[in-house]
């Protein structure tokens, strides 16, 4: 919501979702955190003080794009800390990832079944335990959107033990489809599966069922992100060009009862 573009007038946010005052159940909104000055840090002030906001985005991967660096965590989970505020992170290590892309690109491996492998479960580990490391450093508390893997909940588990306020969520999608969908031969599905995090190999499923029963992942969530298969297709040639919003695949209650 925050742009380089220009500041989002945070008023407008209602409408923005199309809300205009006719929701039939609770809701609030988290704003991404995609760049940083002092405009920022004021408007912050404002979402939280005026607008109820008291959740801010982070995405560690998306390089190019939205890639919010070290620099910015630093600064915006300070911040959130000032203002009682949580910073949450999307965990992937965005200079990896394109590292892996270009890799694999230039490998000649460019449909769907590359997605997973551009993006290992190390990528997520070292992005989680940065977060966290910072977070504490800072006596910031941290919440994890959309943990995939074993070595992230690992991460979050090791804070917790240390008494870090820190918090994880898992989607409903990642406990019940495992990175085998990247190998159907039919490109429309495979690609239908392209998110990121991406679906993982069935071991990471285990952990994330433990990390729920244990206490160290306290919300079971789904961002529903989803692109249609038209806008899938441009990365026809390409997967890095494949849309890929966070785990958009289906939502809750379709994954669980479908
Ligand atoms: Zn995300």
């Amino acid at each position: 919501m925050l742009s380089p573009a220009g500041p989002v007038v945070a008023g407008s946010f209602r409408d923005l979702a199309g809300l205009g005052g006719k929701a039939a159940t609770d809701f609030a909104f988290h704003v991404a955190i995609t760049w940083w000055d002092d405009s920022v840090r004021e408007e912050m002030g404002t979402l939280v003080h005026e607008h109820g906001v008291n959740s801010f985005k982070h995405f560690m991967a998306y390089k190019g794009a939205i890639m919010a660096t070290d620099d910015i965590l630093v600064e915006s989970f300070s911040r959130c800390l000032e203002l009682g505020a949580i910073p949450t992170v999307h965990a992937e290590n965005g200079e990896l990832v394109y590292h892996m892309q270009q890799k694999l690109l230039a490998q000649g491996l460019t449909g769907p079944e590359a997605h997973p492998l551009s993006r290992p479960p190390q990528v997520e580990g070292e992005a989680a335990s940065r977060a966290i490391r910072i977070a504490s450093t800072l006596g910031a508390p941290i919440y994890l959107v959309h943990v995939s893997t074993k070595d992230a909940v690992d991460e979050i588990a090791y804070a917790r033990q240390q008494g870090h306020p820190v918090y994880g969520e898992c989607l409903a999608g990642h406990l019940l489809i495992d990175d085998s969908v990247y190998q159907d031969t039919d490109w429309g599905r495979a690609a239908a599966h392209v998110m990121s995090p991406p679906f993982r190999p069935k071991g990471h499923q285990e952990a994330l069922w433990h990390g729920l029963q244990s206490g160290n992942l306290q919300t079971t969530a789904t961002d529903h992100c989803c692109f249609c298969a038209d806008q899938k297709a441009a990365g026809k040639d390409d997967f890095t060009k494949i849309p890929n919003g966070t785990a958009g695949v289906e939502d809750r209650l379709a994954v669980l009862w479908g």
